[in-house]
């Protein structure tokens, strides 16, 4: 273990200035992910700002119908929280898949979205990864894969984002809130995380020192009809292979008038499902429709020789999904 600074947080500016300040400075939310990392040599900052004390953990109805989540509220109370159990169930399916209940229990919603890959070799410092020090090579290329990407992967990095929690957000169409040394901004939660493209070292779109403070979910009234599905190895504390989330809003005769996907465990970053979600809209929820939604969304998938798995058990996640909101989530 690296020597290291802590300092509790006691007001959002001060927390943000100090970070901003100093390139080898962190925000500590839960550390669930984080405090791996300093034990493992991943990561070796001069300065921790525990920013879970912040006021920021209350999860409000917002003036327009949505939800205002702030980002230190627990994942396990954002889970329980029962405007997020009725209104956004996917949501709460998504943290209850996600880690153990101990887990949970400390892990905050915006640590959640800002956990890192969980590629072996990112996790190794004894070997290449361009993702932990840049230009030094992705040992995955010709190595492990069965959890690495089959979509908008580079030559650089082939990982996955590992938040369940984030995919639910991107299919609900969440807003995040952050808090920056330029003041405040907003960023669509399908803009959030990157594309590992040739700098896969840059997770999301924040700059340093910029703090995420809240979630916002929008009012829409078929995300009730929501359900998250997670394929994995194991029946729990597991990352996923495949998952996906979804909300269908059907018709009196099961036609399906909208809809909104987004899968888990293909891709750098949750992959919002629009082909998808254009190809289900305006016919019936059945199998074949949703299969052939999926291939649509699918289609540019270049799978690696460990992980060709992926696109059928994609697809099969996706209508097995749909299928269970259409027969009434079950
Ligand atoms: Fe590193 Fe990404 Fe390659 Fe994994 S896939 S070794 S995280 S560069």
């Amino acid at each position: 273990m690296i020597p290291f600074e802590y300092r509790r947080a006691d007001d959002v500016a001060t927390a943000v200035d100090t970070v901003a300040r100093n390139p080898a400075a962190s925000f500590l939310g839960g550390g669930t992910n984080l405090v791996d990392h300093l034990k493992l040599g991943v990561t070796t900052p001069e300065h921790l700002v525990d920013v879970t004390r912040l006021p920021l953990d209350d999860i409000t109805a917002t003036a327009d119908g949505g939800l205002h989540i702030g980002a230190t509220a627990r994942n396990s109370d954002t889970a329980a929280h029962p405007d997020v159990r009725a209104r956004y169930p996917v949501l709460a399916e998504a943290l209850l898949s996600g880690a153990s209940g101990q887990l949970r229990n400390l892990a905050t919603v915006g640590g959640n979205l800002l956990q890192r890959t969980r590629c072996p070799y990112f996790q190794d410092v004894t070997t290449p990864c361009n993702k932990r020090e840049p230009g030094s090579g992705c040992s995955a290329l010709e190595g492990y894969q069965r959890y690495h990407a089959i979509l908008g992967a580079s030559r650089h990095c082939i990982a996955t984002h590992p938040s369940d929690m984030a995919v639910a957000m991107v299919a609900l169409d969440a807003t995040v809130h952050v808090h920056g040394p330029d003041g405040a901004r907003r960023v669509p939660a399908a803009e959030l995380h990157r594309l590992p493209g040739d700098e896969p070292d840059r997770d999301t779109v924040l700059e340093h020192g910029e703090l995420i403070t809240a979630v916002e979910l929008p009012p829409l009234p078929f995300a009730a009809n929501s359900a998250y599905r997670k394929v994995r190895d194991r029946a729990s504390y597991a990352f996923a292979l495949v998952s996906v989330a979804a909300a269908v809003d059907l018709d009196g005769d099961g036609t399906v008038r909208d809809a909104r996907i987004a899968f888990g465990g293909l891709a750098h970053k949750p992959w919002r499902a629009r082909r998808a979600e254009d190809a289900l809209r305006g016919g019936p929820a059945t199998d074949e429709r949703v299969a052939r939604a999926a291939d649509v969304e699918l289609a540019d998938a270049e799978p690696l020789e460990g992980n060709g798995f992926k696109v059928p058990m994609a697809r099969g996640a996706l209508t097995a999904t749909v299928r269970r909101l259409a027969e009434g989530r079950g």
